[in-house]
């Protein structure tokens, strides 16, 4: 029953599974893995998560929440006092006066994207994603029966979505912008006449609601502060759903908690979903997000400068490469590296790259430095490396993908197709 089978006894997925694909950066991380396993040093720039420890304060806030026994069920949306410092922070960080019934809090800000989809979402709904855009994105649209548009952005704009771009995207159909600034990959920052650019075509379209995935939003290196776009264009404010988290901020990922607010009617729905989903977020988790939101807030200061260290370092030694062009990131901490020269060149076995997945793989093979290829997230070619880790990993990363890029020689033309035939995967 329920549960659809092709043959007695043999599982047969879901068809909303089948759509989706595994996240592109699980998988890269799990290879780099596999080969570490296999006694592989391999240089892993995969992750998409702090390298700092989760601060003192807000785990020894975890483990009195554990001791005075707040190790039960709470509401849907959260405690009060998560609720409250939730309000408080978005009042902060955006002016804006949230009320309960405006606060959805689950496991990470992935959870929240999620439902917010499950909760909206009918057959055929479009969903506008720009590129490069967060891996998870269209799949999460896909899993909940909606329709991923995606919607190129170019260099000449900064890698920004454009007011005639997003016009031109929107049909009958549409039911949200996705807007992801600082953004992962390329951790370009809007600025509030940009957003109030694109609020304006959002005004011809009340249709169309706003996601916008503010997660990196303390992660900033040019000195420009944030704006998200509730704060910038109060007109449109009603329809845009802000969501955050304590993953990236506060060096919390494995924590998983998340936040979204906006209008209390959506706000309804996903609590809804998510009192048949989880009940709740973890009550542990919780009150360590207190304590990471109110308490003392040095520790992004420290890990901001240490960052921006760690991105000065690495788009010197990237961009130090013949072939490799990384973009400076405004924001967040990955570098998306344009490998355009690249493609055609032949390895020393003789294998021609013809994707930026190949150009991937060579660095993990020849480098042994795991990235990820850039067509994952809806752009070629490049590829994304995350700088959350050491500089002296970017240093040896940097070394050992300059030596292999020079031992990349020209295609001989004769003989690279036929051989790339043969040797296809
Ligand atoms: N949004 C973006 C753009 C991300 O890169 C990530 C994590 O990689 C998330 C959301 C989700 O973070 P979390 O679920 O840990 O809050």
């Amino acid at each position: 029953m329920g549960m659809s089978t092709t043959r007695a006894g043999e599982f047969s997925p879901a068809t909303r599974v089948r759509r989706i694909r595994e996240s592109p950066s699980s998988a890269a991380s799990a290879r780099a893995r596999d080969l570490k396993g296999q006694g592989r040093t391999i240089i892993d720039f995969t992750v998409g998560e702090p390298d700092f420890d989760t601060p003192r304060n807000v785990k020894d806030a975890a483990i009195a929440a554990i001791e005075a026994g707040q190790t039960k069920y709470t509401a849907v949306n959260g405690t009060p006092a998560l609720r409250d410092a939730i309000r408080a922070r978005m009042l902060r960080t955006s002016g804006i006066v949230y009320t309960d019934a405006q606060i959805t809090i689950g496991g990470g800000g992935k959870q929240v994207i999620y439902m917010a989809f499950a909760a909206s979402l009918d057959p055929g709904d479009e969903v506008i994603i720009p590129t490069p855009y967060w891996v998870s994105y269209p799949d999460m649209v896909l899993a909940n029966d909606g329709s991923p548009v995606i919607v190129s952005t170019r260099p000449d704009s900064a890698y920004k979505l454009t007011p005639a771009a997003l016009e031109a995207a929107i049909t009958d159909r549409t039911k949200w912008l996705v807007l992801n600034a600082p953004s992962n990959p390329v951790g370009v920052l809007y600025t509030p006449e940009d957003l109030v650019a694109l609020a304006e075509v959002l005004e011809r379209h009340p249709h169309v609601w706003v996601l916008s995935d503010e997660i990196y939003d303390e992660i900033l290196y040019t000195g420009r502060p944030f704006t998200g776009i509730a704060a910038a264009a109060p007109g449109i404010r009603s329809r845009v759903l802000t969501v955050n988290g304590v993953s990236k901020t506060y060096a919390m990922t494995g924590w998983r908690l998340g936040y979204g607010v906006g209008d209390p009617k959506l706000i309804a729905a996903i609590n809804k979903l998510q009192s048949q989903v989880s009940s709740c977020p973890s009550s542990i988790s919780q009150a360590a997000a207190v304590e990471a939101l109110t308490g003392d807030q040095s520790f992004i200061a420290d890990c901001v400068a240490a960052y921006r260290t760690r991105r000065d370092l690495a788009l010197e030694r990237i961009g130090a490469i013949a072939g490799l062009s990384p973009i400076a990131p405004d924001g967040a901490f990955y570098l998306y590296v344009g490998c355009g020269p690249l493609i055609g060149r032949e390895t020393a076995a003789g294998n021609r790259l013809r994707s930026d997945e190949d150009v991937t793989l060579f660095l993990l093979e020849e480098a042994g430095v795991a990235v990820i290829q850039g067509s994952a997230y809806g752009t070629a070619p490049f590829f994304r490396m995350s700088f959350a880790t050491s500089e002296s990993e970017i240093n040896a990363g940097a070394d050992a993908i300059a030596a292999a890029v020079a031992g990349l020689r020209p295609p001989t033309p004769a003989s690279a197709d036929a051989r790339a035939e043969t040797n296809a995967r």
